[in-house]
């Protein structure tokens, strides 16, 4: 686990204003790694810091780095970030700590760093953020108790929880082909479900939803090669939100008994700026606290230190863009409020338990806590539990009300660490828009 130094320092601020600004995501103590594209550039790696992107090219260019911070400013400046992910935490660490120094007030590399104006210091505005990495594996956990027992009542009142909820961090592979950087429209989806009449049909996805989560985006681990407890969070290279869009009509006819497929498979929206393990150093907390009578995991899946240090505080929050909304200039509508800590397992968990089989992560794989439900209504995080498995209306604030998504919805992920005597940093917006399902071609 990240210990805490100067990049944390809360009193430290940025030559970038804009960084300085209570409500940024980007502030100095933050620095996620992005991939962005310059209108008629390449995609190539970058920094945020405020609404500027550092350009880690143009940063290598000017000499900036050296050493360790060296090799990972140029493994991080391509295409993708899969490059950096495969070198340890040390050199990512580093480039950390030499980017907090160049980017603080006072650093003696402000002016020339200034001097080189949007070459290195992109307007985030003037770009399109890109996937971060080439991510070759999607795994899709299932750890809030919370979303498990709400959705396991409707199914088996007297007994939700399925037998090895508690014993192991359940999980299904996903679709790493279809995962698509914010703000990218995907299509309804079309599919086969019993209709309201117990009808079977096929069409457009009547039941589509959104489930709030957040991802980890991996180093890598030799097949055959298991990750211990206390070394899994070393896997981990940084977090990101993750939009597991899920079609529930489909989803209701297919799953059982070989686990979901078509539902998910047609879209899973990721946010583009990855925040590192250290950057949210400051804002770690206890896994959750299970039950007095709750089975303890096997020893394999327990430590002390996982108890006291797994969790992330990290709140979280799913917002609806109506197209009424839009077209009025409002905001978009809160529908969910909820916390990372709501977890029944922790992350280190999932890495050590996806491993232990001889199970491969490549550099850049990425896997997903699951919908992350609290305990309360206003934590439900995914349209099924807030509308009550489709029976109840979810209003909005300008009077409009869904249940699921509508064509030409945008939902909205947003996450914050927030802690006293911190510096908030936030992970930026994970965006998708619902467009309508393409027309069945003629046979
Ligand atoms: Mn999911």
């Amino acid at each position: 686990m990240s210990k805490l130094n100067a990049t944390h320092d809360p009193s430290r601020r940025s030559f970038v204003q804009s960084a300085n600004r209570p409500d940024t995501d980007f502030p100095i103590q933050n620095l996620p790694f992005g991939v962005f594209r310059r209108r008629g550039g390449e995609p190539q790696g970058g920094v945020a810091i405020g609404d500027r992107i550092f350009d880690l090219k143009a940063g290598v260019e000017a000499g900036l780095f050296s050493g360790q911070a060296k090799v990972a400013a140029q493994a991080a400046s391509g295409s993708t970030l899969n490059p950096v992910m495969m070198l340890d935490s040390a050199h990512a660490s580093a480039l950390r700590a030499r980017l907090s120094d160049l980017l603080r007030q006072g650093a003696p590399e402000a002016a020339p760093i200034q001097g080189l104006g949007g070459k290195i210091l992109a307007p985030m505005a003037d770009v399109k953020m890109e996937l971060p990495a080439s991510i070759a594996s999607f795994t899709d956990y299932f750890t809030s108790i919370f979303h498990a027992e709400r959705g396991g009542r409707v199914r088996n009142p007297d007994q939700p929880l399925t037998p090895n909820f508690k014993h192991i961090p359940i999980a299904y592979n996903g679709r790493a082909t279809s995962l698509r950087v914010s703000s990218e429209p995907f299509k309804r989806p079309n599919g086969q479900f019993r209709a309201k009449g117990g009808e079977l049909q096929f069409g457009p996805e009547p039941r589509l939803d959104f489930e709030l989560e957040v991802g980890a985006l991996m180093r890598g681990n030799a097949q055959g090669t298991p990750i211990p407890l206390s070394m899994a969070e070393s896997h981990i290279f940084g977090y990101c939100l993750v939009n597991d869009w899920s079609a529930r009509a489909i989803q209701a006819w297919e799953t059982v008994p070989a686990g979901p497929f078509q539902g998910k498979s047609f879209c899973t929206t990721v946010s583009p700026w990855v925040v590192t393990g250290e950057a949210l150093a400051p804002f770690r907390c206890a896994a959750f606290q299970r039950a007095a009578d709750d089975p303890k995991p096997l020893p394999y899946l327990a430590s002390a230190d996982n108890e006291a240090n797994g969790g992330i505080d990290l709140q979280l929050e799913a917002y609806i863009l109506t197209p009424k909304m839009r077209a009025a200039n409002q905001e978009p509508s809160q529908i969910t409020l909820t916390n990372l800590t709501t977890l029944y397992w922790t992350f280190a968990q999932m890495v050590t338990y996806h491993a232990s089989n001889g199970c491969n992560f490549l550099p850049g794989d990425l896997i997903a806590s699951g919908t992350t439900s609290g305990p309360t209504d206003e934590s439900r995080a995914c349209l099924n539990e807030l509308s009550a498995y489709g029976t109840a209306d979810i209003p909005l604030h300008n009077g409009e009300a869904r249940r699921y998504l509508e064509d030409g919805d945008d939902l909205i992920m947003r996450a914050h660490a927030r802690r006293g005597g911190c510096v908030t940093i936030g992970f930026g917006d994970c965006t998708g828009r619902v467009e309508p399902a393409v027309p069945w071609p003629a046979n």
